[in-house]
């Protein structure tokens, strides 16, 4: 039984870098917990405050003498903090870091702003005249003109910034349009309906066996209060996202709240307004263009009960709901799921510790779910549901596998392998659309050779080795290094070499090869200005383009009915990053790419051009075969004890002087060893995937383990070794469980 509890003081002012030390009275040492909501005497009058629990302990930091009691327990409700307090203890148990990262992490921090107005813009003449204007328009080409009043035609009213930011309307057509009287931008009627009600009772549509079969499934378990986690595993245009619609009107029809989490890039237009057009203005957005000031106002919406739907990427997760009943994760395979700074939590796993805190269901879902989720859902820990048909049975596009070591042995050079440019031929005729996608995650510089495709692997972690500017190959899990070679060790040719192409230059070539043809580019330089990214895609569904080029943000969840083309250029770039991850995520980009082509009502097709036509991710992604992916992949997995077989922990100890990180990854090792746990796997420390950023040397320790809790608790001994010898200066540590992103 603790005696003492660090509290946290008013949590609505930045006080989070401080807690305060309590006694616990006798009496409340059985019922206390993290997490409570409890009243202190406070300052020198010994007022008593409110405040929150958010460590017991043993150990007395003062003077115990001076340490005044915990009053009382809150008798009201549990506070939403606190079950936010008590998430923010679990993330700092599983992915290290302070109590204060942790709970920075889960509670919005007030800020003092100016609320803004929210606008909505209408039109401001009838239907009848709207569609005058609107073929004017047409005639003239104003396209955003044209994209709002078909929008408003569609919708009646828009929330400013759906049109703004989604739309990619400027202010300054909208203006323009409201000088001339055809709409009106309307202010105030902040949290009214933005979509008329008629549009939302036309809006249901009737379920198909399969969706209704997952959704019953669900819905039958929540309502005899048995709330599990599903994997809603259904290909794209299976129907998930009405899935998601109704199982989220059914909560709403029990009084509580939903959170949905889409990563930020395929959360589109069309997406969101299926939301509004369902559910009205009980939804709300959250996305990284919000400022601190008006993130908060969206929580407090939540907090007060004025909306019952959260929409956003990872951090949506910790919307202060009060009676939350259902989480669903969409495309829950996505690496952004994985915070990239301290505590480097996991949004699944993080959701689902949330959900078993409140009693609320989880639903993941995603075409290509990832190996972890699968996994879990084959073993029973999961619920798995399956949707494995297109609603408009649509037969999913025809792929063809180019080998690239064929076409430069037949002599073509061009990154354009013949069977793409053919196709592009007919396309182009057709007046079809057609996207090229390059792969670009491999782009830190592996070595292989063009002639037979062999690439240069550690010899004792099955990845890559990097090219480092100082001519050496490194692999990043060990260590190991060797100098960079000339000749293909296996066939002997000299086109051996890291592989470059940029989108740009691949922009290049294919306007030279179809001088005829438009091309639009995305990729980071393009999309650099605000609303980049959302302007490009809009022009291309505008047909405003015939080719689309750029890296993995075109795959993502865009419906362009007329392309039916799509062109992988070098598959398997994302094969060979130093990161054991790699075979599936070539397989879900690879999927996903695929999955662009033949959206509309003409069949699509898809080339895939790689240097290794027979890897078992290409093979079955040009299948769209998920299941003998997972299986080969397992195997791999299981041979190498990589997660989800066994676990990883990646220790990043970071500092300016090289000495001084090396001695204390040294040094963390060592107390790591001591221990001999069995079976720990332990090795560095080695330099991390960049060794050094602005003069900051990075050096990595891996763990690997069967069993999770031995990672933590290994985190937990080097934790408490670090927060006991306080002398480290400017060394940053920090760790990570099953990285994502690489380190
Ligand atoms: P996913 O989220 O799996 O990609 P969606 O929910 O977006 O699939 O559905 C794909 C398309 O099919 C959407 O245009 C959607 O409106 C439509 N759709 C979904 N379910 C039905 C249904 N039961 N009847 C008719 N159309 C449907
Ligand atoms: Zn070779
Ligand atoms: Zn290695």
């Amino acid at each position: 039984m603790a005696k003492y509890a660090n509290i946290i003081i008013d949590i609505s002012h930045e006080k989070l870098d401080r807690t305060f030390q309590y006694k616990i009275p006798e009496q409340l040492q059985q019922s206390l917990t993290v997490g409570m909501q409890v009243l202190v005497p406070f300052g020198k009058g010994g007022r008593t405050i409110k405040g929150y629990v958010v460590e017991l302990t043993d150990m007395a930091e003062y003077d115990v003498s001076k340490l005044k009691s915990i009053v009382a327990i809150c008798e009201n409700s549990v506070p939403i903090e606190s079950h936010l307090i008590a998430l923010a203890a679990w993330i700092k148990k599983n992915y290290g870091g302070t109590m204060n990262q942790a709970l920075k992490t889960v509670i919005p921090i007030k800020q003092k702003t100016v609320r803004k107005e929210k606008r909505t813009v209408c039109l401001n003449i009838g239907m009848e005249e709207a569609k005058e204007k609107l073929a004017q328009f047409k005639k003239k080409h104003s396209v955003a003109r044209v994209r709002l009043l078909e929008a408003l035609l569609r919708d009646g009213e828009l929330p400013y910034e759906v049109v703004t930011q989604k739309l990619n309307v400027t202010l300054s057509v909208v203006r323009a349009l409201e000088q001339l009287g055809i709409v009106k931008i309307k202010s105030e009627e902040i949290y009214r309906n933005p979509v008329k009600e008629q549009e939302k009772e036309q809006y249901r549509l009737s379920l198909n066996e399969s969706q209704k079969e997952a959704s019953n499934t669900i819905l039958s378990d929540f309502n005899q209060g048995i709330h599990k986690t599903y994997l809603l595993h259904g290909v794209t245009g299976s129907g998930k996202t009405e899935v998601y619609m109704e199982l989220i009107s059914e909560v709403i029809k029990k009084g509580k709240q939903s959170i949905v989490l889409i990563p930020e890039i395929a959360l589109t237009y069309q997406t969101l307004m299926r939301f509004y057009r369902r559910f009205g203005d009980r939804v709300s957005i959250l996305n990284s263009r919000l400022s601190a000031g008006e993130r908060y106002d969206q929580m407090l919406r939540a907090k007060r009960g004025e909306i019952d739907i959260m929409i956003g990427p990872r951090s949506a997760l910790f919307t202060p709901f009060s009676n939350i009943g259902l989480i669903i994760i969409d495309e829950e395979h996505e690496a952004s799921y994985k915070s990239e700074t301290v505590p480097r939590y996991h949004a699944r796993e993080t959701a689902i510790a949330r959900a078993k805190m409140v009693g609320a269901s989880v639903v993941l879902g995603s075409a290509t779910p990832s190996v972890e989720s699968y996994e879990k859902a084959l073993r029973g820990e999961y619920v798995l549901l399956q949707m494995p048909e297109r609603i408009t049975k649509k037969p999913l596009p025809k792929a063809h596998v180019v080998d690239l070591r064929t076409e430069l042995k037949e002599g073509n050079r061009s990154i354009l392998s013949r069977k793409l440019q053919e196709l592009m031929e007919e396309r182009l005729q057709r007046k079809e659309q057609i996207m090229l996608f390059l792969n670009r995650r491999g782009m830190s510089g592996f070595v292989s050779c063009r002639l037979c495709g062999h690439v240069i692997k550690c010899p004792h972690c099955d990845v890559a080795l990097s090219l480092h500017n100082n001519g050496k190959m490194v692999c990043h899990y060990c260590g190991y290094e060797q100098s960079v070679v000339t000749r293909c060790p296996q066939c002997g040719s000299s086109y051996i070499s890291a592989f470059k192409a940029g989108t740009q230059k691949i922009e290049m070539i294919v306007k030279k090869r179809f001088p005829q043809a438009s091309v639009l580019r995305m990729d980071a330089d393009t999309t650099k200005k605000k609303d980049g990214y959302e302007k490009i895609l809009s022009a291309f569904a505008n047909r405003e383009a015939d080719i689309l080029i750029g890296t993995q943000m075109i795959v993502k969840g865009h419906d362009f009915p007329n392309v039916t083309l799509v062109g992988v250029l070098a598959a398997d770039l994302s094969l060979y990053v130093s990161d054991y991850r790699a075979s599936e995520r070539t397989f879900q980009l690879l999927t996903q790419a695929a999955g662009r082509a033949g959206r509309g009502d003409k069949p699509g097709e898809v080339v895939i051009q790689t240097y290794q036509p027979n890897h078992y991710s290409v093979v079955t992604a040009a299948n769209q075969d998920y299941e003998t992916f997972f299986k080969q992949e397992m195997e791999y997995r299981k041979m190498l004890c990589y997660p989800p077989v066994w676990h990883m922990l990646v220790v990043l100890v970071a500092a300016k002087e090289e000495g001084c990180v090396i001695a204390l990854a040294k040094q963390l090792k060592q107390i790591v060893a001591e221990k001999k746990v069995p079976d720990l796997f332990l090795v560095g420390p080695a330099n991390a995937a960049i060794a050094r950023v602005n003069d900051i040397y990075k050096k990595v320790l891996y763990l690997k383990h069967e069993n999770y809790e031995v990672l933590i608790s290994m985190k937990d001994l080097m934790e408490q070794f670090l927060n006991e010898n306080g002398k480290f200066g400017d060394i940053m540590v920090q760790f990570d469980f099953n990285p994502m992103n690489g380190f």
